[in-house]
């Protein structure tokens, strides 16, 4: 096996990758000091790599960052593809961006879990595109179900009577449900758990609670969906402490997002 020359693009500074490991392990620290906390196990930790080169989540990938997050498909695969060209270790990709049912075929080449599964016309599409990749090969080193989770969409403080901003996601019981059952059935995907976000403005406990309580009712008719995946930079310790199975942290990890997008 002749070695691979190396990618620019996945070459990082020295300094910046220095930088990511002192970061990380803050997170790491903080991700242990909660769940000690909590009395629960420490979460996975999801590093969201979006805003950020390439040249970032190789760095992150040699540090032992085997879970990495993308909200943009075009962005999220073009970084998958480059660090499989550039072989070594590789990550398992988290989609957890709002999806259009287009982008399913996309998706389905380089992700292991789709996080923001907030609609029944995405699962038909998911579920689809990954009978079509299973028979096409092109899925080659990934699992053969595409891991899905609902996202939920928590309630939002309503004291001034303004509508909330929309952060996406189901809501109602019947319709998590709904989507959860389609999920399950579907030939190609699996049932995980749920998703969400705590909405601007409100108390994460309360939020992260909120979806605890879905959470616990969804795990009853389906045992395997154990995932809750709650917690972003600013409310990690808010969502560890309601029960988060895995953790989506960005710039905690990998500093401000300056590019616009
Ligand atoms: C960007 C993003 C994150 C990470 O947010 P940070 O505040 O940078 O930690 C987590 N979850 C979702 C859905 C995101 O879009």
């Amino acid at each position: 096996m002749s070695e691979a020359a190396p990618i620019p693009e996945l070459c990082a500074e020295p300094e910046r990758a220095e930088e990511l490991s002192a970061r990380l392990e803050a997170v790491r620290k903080r991700l242990r000091a909660a769940a000690e906390t909590a009395g629960r196990d420490v979460p996975e930790l999801i590093v969201v790599t979006k805003n950020f080169p390439p040249s970032d989540a190789a760095a992150l990938a040699r540090l032992g960052v085997r879970q990495m997050g993308e909200n943009r498909d075009q962005e999220a695969r073009a970084k998958a593809d480059l660090l499989r060209a550039g072989g070594g270790e590789q990550p398992q990709w988290h989609f957890i961006g709002q999806l259009q049912t287009n982008k399913a075929k996309s998706v389905v080449t380089y992700a292991s879990v789709v996080h923001s599964v907030d609609r029944a016309p995405l699962v038909t599409a998911l579920d689809k595109a990954m009978g079509r990749a299973l028979q096409e090969g092109t899925r080659s080193g990934l699992p053969e179900t595409l891991g899905c989770l609902v996202q939920v969409s928590l309630d939002a403080p309503s004291a001034s009577g303004e509508a909330p901003p929309h952060r996406g996601g189901a809501s109602g019981e019947e319709e998590i449900e709904e989507l959860a059952q389609r999920i399950a059935d579907a030939e190609h995907l699996s049932l995980m758990g749920v998703m969400a976000v705590a909405p601007l403005g409100a108390d994460p406990h309360q939020a992260f609670g909120q979806l605890a309580e879905i959470h616990g009712k969804l795990v009853k008719a389906y045992p395997g969906a154990a995932w809750i995946s709650a917690g972003m930079s600013q409310d990690l310790e808010a969502a560890v402490l309601q029960g988060a199975t895995h953790v989506r942290i960005g710039s905690d990890v990998l500093g401000p997002r300056t590019s616009v997008r």
